[in-house]
C-alpha cells in the first residue's frame, strides 16, 4: 500500500512542477514515506533521516539550494511531533489520510525553514475525493486501493490506529482509476486493501456490492487481462468471491489469506475472532471452487503467551494448508496496542528457533509448489527486463517470477502476454522457454 500511496504522491505533485527521480543527490524535494508495522521501521526511519540530513547538506555546500525534506507514512502518523524534535531537518510530517494535502503544506512553508508543517489528522473528506487523477505513468501492472483501515483490532496490530477506520472506496471512484490505469497500458491490476475483502459499496444496481461483484464488474473492461486482490482477512472471506475464482478468468489463482497462528489459544488472544478449524475449513471451500487455487498467508511466532504447544499447533496447521508460499515474522511489540502490555513475553531465542521452524517449513512447501509446475505451460505477464542479456521477468497466475530468455532487437516484450513452458524451478522463481507465436 505504500507503495501505491508513493505513487500517488508522484502523481499530484507533478502538475506543481516536480517530476520523480531516483537520485536523491540533487532533489527539490524528497519524501520518505514509512511502514510502522513491525518496530524495526521506526529505527529504519530515523536512520534513513541521518543519511538524508548528509545528502542535504552536502547538496547546499555544493549548489547553496535548499531542500524540503517530507516524512509520509505511518511512522509520520505515530511519531508526529517527535520526528522534528528528533530530525529537526525534516519540514513536514504528513500521515497516511493526509498526504492529498502535500502540495499546500509545500507551498506553506517558509523559505527560510523556519517554520514546519504537521498534518497527522484523519480529514473528514476521504482522501480518495482529494487526490487528482492525473496517471501519467506506470508498468504493465499496477495496485489500486480501494479499501483502507481497520476495525478490527487485532491485539498485535497498529493499523487501527495508524490507517484509521475501515473505509471502503466507492464503486465509481475505483472504476474510474481502473480506466485510467488502462489508458496508460497497464494490463494487471492488485486491489489493494488491508482488508481488502472487506470492501463493500452500493453497486450498480444500488444493492450492495461485496469484492466478488467488484472484480466481476472490473473484468469487463477488455483490456484489463489479470485481476489479484491483498490482503484477505478469513472473517470476510465471503460466497461471492470464492465463486470468483471459480468463475472469474480474469482472476488469478491466487489467494493470501493470513491465519497468524494455528493454535485457538494464540488466535483468541489475538482477538482474531475465528479458529484454526474454521480456517481450514474455508481454505477447504475455496479449494472445493478452485482446485489449483495458490494458497499464501502470515504467520506471527512469538506472540505472548505462546507456548511450545501452541507453536506446534502452527507447525500442523501449515502442513495441513500445504502453503505455495508465507511470510512469517517475529512478534514485534508495538506501542498503544493490547499485546504490548500482556506480561508473558517470549524470549528473542525462542522467537528466533521458531521462525526458523516455521520458515523451513514454508520454504519447503514453498520449492515442492514451484516443482509442480515443470512441464506445465503458463501465460505469463512480462514485466521488466533481467539482468542478464536478453532476460525477461515476467509473473505466473500464482504469483511467481518467471525468468526466460528472447532474443530480438526490434521488439521489446514488457507488457506482453507470453506462453512459457517451466522448465526448471527454485525456492524464489521458475524458468521457462517461449512457446507461444506472438
Ligand atoms: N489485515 C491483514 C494483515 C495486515 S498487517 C490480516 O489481518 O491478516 C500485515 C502482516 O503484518 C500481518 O498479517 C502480520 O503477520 C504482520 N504483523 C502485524 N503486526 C505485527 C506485529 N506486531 N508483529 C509481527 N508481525 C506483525
Ligand atoms: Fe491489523 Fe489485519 Fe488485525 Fe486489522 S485485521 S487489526 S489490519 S492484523
Amino acid at each position: 500500500m505504500n507503495f501505491y500511496d508513493s505513487e500517488r504522491i508522484t502523481d499530484l505533485l507533478k502538475p506543481h512542477g516536480y517530476k520523480l527521480d531516483d537520485n536523491e543527490d540533487d532533489a527539490d524535494l524528497i519524501v520518505l514515506n514509512t511502514c510502522h508495522i513491525r518496530e524495526k521501521a521506526v529505527e529504519k526511519t530515523y536512520s534513513e533521516l541521518g543519511r538524508i540530513r548528509d545528502k542535504i547538506n552536502t547538496r547546499k555546500e555544493k549548489t547553496g539550494k535548499i531542500s524540503i525534506v517530507a516524512v509520509a507514512g505511518c511512522v509520520a502518523q505515530a511519531q508526529g511531533q517527535e520526528i522534528i524534535k528528533r530530525s529537526p531537518w525534516v519540514d513536514i510530517v504528513v500521515g497516511p489520510q493526509s498526504y492529498q494535502n502535500l502540495p499546500e503544506l509545500i507551498a506553506k512553508l517558509d523559505t527560510n525553514n523556519k517554520y514546519k508543517n504537521i498534518d497527522i489528522d484523519f480529514p473528514t473528506i476521504p482522501k480518495f475525493d482529494q487526490l487528482n487523477d492525473n496517471i501519467e505513468e506506470r508498468g504493465p501492472s499496477a495496485f489500486l486501493t480501494i479499501q483502507e483501515g481497520c476495525d478490527k483490532f487485532c491485539s498485535f496490530c497498529v493499523v487501527p490506529y495508524t490507517r484509521g477506520a475501515e473505509y471502503s472506496r466507492p464503486l465509481k471512484s475505483i472504476l474510474d482509476e481502473a480506466n485510467k490505469l488502462i489508458d496508460v497500458g497497464v494490463k494487471e491490476i492488485t486491489l489493494l486493501g488491508q482488508n481488502v475483502n472487506a470492501w463493500n459499496s452500493k453497486g450498480l444496481d444500488n444493492q450492495n456490492w461485496s469484492l466478488g461483484r467488484l472484480i466481476d464488474e472490473l473484468a469487463k473492461i477488455n483490456e484489463l487481462k489479470f485481476i489479484r486482490y491483498t490482503t484477505s482477512h478469513p472473517l470476510d472471506m465471503d460466497i461471492e468471491l470464492i465463486k470468483s475464482h471459480r468463475d472469474n478468468k480474469k482472476l488469478m489463482p491466487y489467494l493470501h489469506l493470513p491465519i497468524q497462528s494455528g493454535s485457538d489459544n494464540i488466535l483468541k488472544m489475538m482477538n482474531r475472532k475465528h479458529t484454526a478449524k474454521e480456517y481450514l475449513e474455508i481454505i477447504e471451500k475455496v479449494r472445493d471452487y478452485n482446485p489449483k487455487i495458490a494458497i499464501s498467508g502470515d504467520f506471527i511466532v512469538g506472540f505472548p503467551g505462546e507456548t511450545e504447544k501452541d507453536h506446534m499447533s502452527t507447525l500442523s496447521l501449515i502442513k495441513q494448508v500445504n502453503y505455495a508460499q508465507a511470510y512469517s515474522f517475529k512478534y514485534s511489540k508495538r506501542p498503544g496496542t493490547p499485546g504490548s502490555v500482556f506480561l508473558n513475553h517470549v524470549n528473542e531465542d525462542t522467537k528466533k528457533t521458531r521462525l526458523y521452524e516455521v520458515q523451513e517449513l514454508l520454504r519447503s512447501q514453498q520449492l515442492s509448489f514451484n516443482k509442480k509446475t515443470i512441464n506445465s505451460i503458463m501465460k505469463v505477464l512480462v514485466l521488466k527486463k533481467g539482468k542478464k542479456k536478453n532476460q525477461y521477468i515476467g509473473r505466473s497466475p500464482f504469483n511467481q517470477s518467471v525468468y526466460f530468455s528472447y532474443n530480438s532487437k526490434n521488439k521489446n516484450l514488457i507488457g506482453s502476454f507470453i506462453d512459457l513452458n517451466i522448465t526448471e524451478a527454485f525456492q524464489n522463481s521458475l524458468k521457462g522457454n517461449i512457446v507461444s507465436n506472438f
